[in-house]
């Protein structure tokens, strides 16, 4: 069914480690060149050789993507067929305590930085004149709240509204853009969380009672990032274990 990735070619923002690291493997099984994206060299070698490990090719940028010269220089005239806009940090905070510092963190890299990543990008699918496929990856934070989150929660909703802004602008261009929102997906940062009883407590509150795992998020990406959903634009897919329609 995705038998089209392959021989197509994809950057992946935040790939040294968590999610993205994953979405890149992913890419890679499924026949596409990965470039991997990150801030540290050293993690990226890293990633690098384990893409070339599973058989794939795997070039590195280093890339702050909240540094617009930074992603312009490095992303210019290169050319992609599927962005996975997967940067992020939490940052999370009461909000009456919350510097201006962290908020323009939070924001810089989840809401800026996807746009300037999407533009640099959507850039080059232009100029290529084959379009592509942008999945950026929000969460379901974008939806609704929880309490210490505010920017974070502020950040990702910017970005499925952003979605649809693009994906109306950018498809005359054979450009499509789409968001992932995951719930509780379990990764190497927040497993020892879920394990405490703040953390056990979260998962009750699921409807399916447990984390997602990484690879649970690979059907909605792989049916974005393809000809599979070649009609899909401006949508976003929730893959939660129903927390969204959690009971008020
Ligand atoms: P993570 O912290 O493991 O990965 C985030 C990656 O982004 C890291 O590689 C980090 O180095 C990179 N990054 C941060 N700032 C950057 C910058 N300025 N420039 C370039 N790279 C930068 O977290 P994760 O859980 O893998 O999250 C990946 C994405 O998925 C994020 O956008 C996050 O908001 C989203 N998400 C995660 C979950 C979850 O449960 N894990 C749920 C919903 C959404």
């Amino acid at each position: 069914m995705f038998e089209d990735l392959s021989g197509k070619s994809a950057l992946v923002t935040g790939a040294s480690g968590g999610l993205g690291l994953h979405f890149a493997r992913l890419l890679a099984r499924h026949g596409v060149d990965v470039t991997l994206a990150a801030r540290r060299q050293s993690a990226l070698d890293q990633a690098g050789a384990e893409i070339a490990a599973l058989g794939g090719t795997a070039e590195h940028l280093v890339l702050d993507v909240t540094d617009a010269a930074s992603v312009a220089e490095t992303l210019a005239g290169r050319h992609f067929d599927i962005l996975i806009n997967n940067a992020g940090i939490s940052g999370a905070g009461p909000a009456a305590g919350l510097s201006e510092a962290d908020w323009d963190a939070v924001l810089d890299t989840n809401l800026k930085g996807v746009f300037l990543v999407a533009q640099a990008v959507a850039r080059g699918m232009r100029e290529s004149g084959r379009g592509g496929a942008i999945v950026n990856i929000a969460s379901i934070l974008g939806h609704r709240v929880a309490g210490g989150v505010s920017a974070y929660a502020a950040s990702k909703a910017g970005v499925i509204q952003l979605t649809k802004a693009l994906a109306l602008e950018w498809a005359r261009d054979g450009i499509r853009v789409n968001a992932l929102c995951p719930g509780y997906i379990e990764t190497d940062i927040n497993r020892d969380f879920f394990a405490t009883e703040a953390g056990l407590n979260l998962i009750r509150r699921i409807p399916q009672r447990r984390l997602g795992q990484p690879d649970e998020l690979d059907g909605a990406l792989l049916l974005l990032a393809s000809a599979a959903g070649s009609y899909i634009t401006g949508a976003t897919i929730e893959v939660d274990g129903g927390h969204l329609v959690s009971s008020l």
